[in-house]
């Protein structure tokens, strides 16, 4: 089963989104995906058109209040609809022509990160419908597309151009897909807490607040784009600092408790101060404990930058936090969301590396071509290392064993070399790799 592509369907109310999602759907019941105490319900309704399965997603029509300014609650529920679509309709009503309305949503629809479509609606009469349509080039939205919700008309056409946006069906994820677990690990202070906001802000519905493994450890789950994941100890990031320890309290068993319950480990870090060793701490038990990571730099937005800001910053963290170099640094903004939703990316490439096995073969043609390069050292004594052969024995992390004719032949630069070698070979961005050198015996 794979994962089916959503497409959202935006514009103001009254123009006839309903009518045309269900000229899109049919008859097929809608699936409504209510999570206890959340606003957030949508519907998300089984379509198909030629041989394409899609889940068509109403926002619910969008508003404004007074100042033509959308109401938070229901651009937050536009964002979330879009964040995971592949593909947004905008409809239009073609008999009204446009709107006030029509261009905030227009602006705002721009800066999206989705390609979208205009469909002008209650176009009937194909000569009528498309001098109503055109008038609607105006948005500065690219080509109006004329369709008529009630009869049919154009939807084809409409629906044709929505397909060319839709992955390969061969590239979908599977349905099945298991849950990821996240630890977001930092400091007081670095942002965590605003980052989970953002981070579920962006997500699908959610909110389904589960109970951890000790009592107060609440995790949270959360979906984005069809992969479920479960925040680890929410609780633990919400809790305010403990007024009885001053500020500079954090339990740092509670973050090691929530590393040793994840996948990956999210390491938040403040740009404004620069690295400290309660950072090097925790990245240091990441590492140990063999989890996924991704280094996040936030409150990117305060930081006085010029074009080499980021190069700089990268470079020192690379340098103080050399034993996660295998990490992706993310730098980002909680605060205004910027590149928080790439933080989903790179989970998951971290995640599926971290999953990754590697067939013995390949793994000895990694070996081979390695020591054809640059042959293993040779002892004093002109006893030369060699390297028999190796093999993945586990995967979380990726584990490989290394049958060698005696590992005191292998010093610290040549294991380096052999590390650097499957990594520069073989990928594992994200993901601790463990080489375990072994003897004959
Ligand atoms: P929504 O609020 O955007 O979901 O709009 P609805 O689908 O509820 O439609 C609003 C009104 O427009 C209803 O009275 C519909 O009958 C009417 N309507 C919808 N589609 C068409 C159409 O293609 N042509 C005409 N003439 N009216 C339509
Ligand atoms: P936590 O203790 O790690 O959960 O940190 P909080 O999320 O409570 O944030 C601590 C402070 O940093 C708050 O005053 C936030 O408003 C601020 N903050 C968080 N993220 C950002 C960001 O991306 N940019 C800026 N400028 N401030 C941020």
């Amino acid at each position: 089963m794979k994962k089916l592509p959503i497409v959202a369907i935006i514009g103001r109310p009254n123009v006839g989104k309903s009518t045309l999602v269900n000229r899109f759907t049919g008859s097929r019941t809608a699936i409504v995906h209510d999570e206890p105490g959340i606003t957030r319900d949508r519907l998300y309704q089984p379509s198909f058109w030629r041989d394409r399965d899609f889940l068509v997603v109403d926002t619910g029509g969008i508003v404004f209040d007074d100042d033509s300014e959308f109401l938070p609650e229901i651009r937050q529920q536009a964002m979330m609809a879009l964040a995971e679509a592949v593909a947004a309709i905008f409809v239009v009503d073609g008999q009204e022509g446009i709107t006030a309305a029509d261009e905030e949503i227009g602006n705002w629809l721009r800066q999206q990160n989705v390609p979208y479509f205009l469909a002008v609606n209650k176009c009937e009469s194909s000569e009528q419908g498309l001098i109503q349509a055109a008038q609607f080039w105006e948005l500065g939205l690219g080509e109006p597309l004329p369709v008529s919700g009630i009869h049919g008309s154009g939807t084809g056409d409409l629906l044709d151009a929505v397909l060319s946006c839709f992955p390969p069906l061969d590239d979908l994820p599977d349905a099945d897909e298991t849950e990821i677990n996240v630890a977001i690990i930092g400091r007081p202070n670095v942002g965590k807490s605003s980052l989970l906001n953002a981070l579920t802000g962006v997500s699908r519905s959610i909110v389904s607040p589960i109970s951890g493994t000790t009592r107060d450890a609440i995790d949270l789950q959360i979906e984005h784009q069809g992969q479920s994941y479960r925040l680890i100890d929410t609780a633990g990031i919400r809790k305010k600092k403990n007024i009885s320890y001053g500020a500079e309290f954090f339990s740092i068993n509670r973050a090691f408790k929530a590393i040793r319950r994840c996948d990956v480990s999210l390491l938040v870090i403040d740009a404004l101060d620069s690295i400290t060793d309660q950072d090097m701490k925790l990245a240091g038990r990441i590492e140990e404990e063999g989890k996924a990571a991704i280094i996040i730099v936030n409150k990117w937005d305060a930081l006085e930058k010029d074009s080499t800001t980021i190069y700089k910053y990268e470079k020192m963290l690379r340098d103080r936090v050399y034993f996660m170099y295998w990490s992706e640094i993310l730098f980002v903004s909680a605060l205004n969301g910027q590149r928080v939703k790439t933080i989903f990316d790179s989970i998951q490439t971290a995640v599926k590396e971290h999953r990754r096995r590697v067939s013995t073969a390949v793994i000895n043609e990694v070996i081979q071509e390695a020591v054809a390069w640059y042959s293993p050292p040779t002892s004093r004594q002109g006893k030369q290392g060699r390297i028999y052969y190796g093999t993945q024995v586990s995967s979380q992390p990726p584990t490989i064993a290394l049958f060698v004719n005696d590992p005191k032949r292998f010093n610290d630069t040549y294991r380096r070399y052999i590390d650097r070698q499957f990594r520069e070979q073989l990928g594992f961005q994200g993901t601790p790799l463990r080489l375990i050198w072994r003897g004959k015996r």
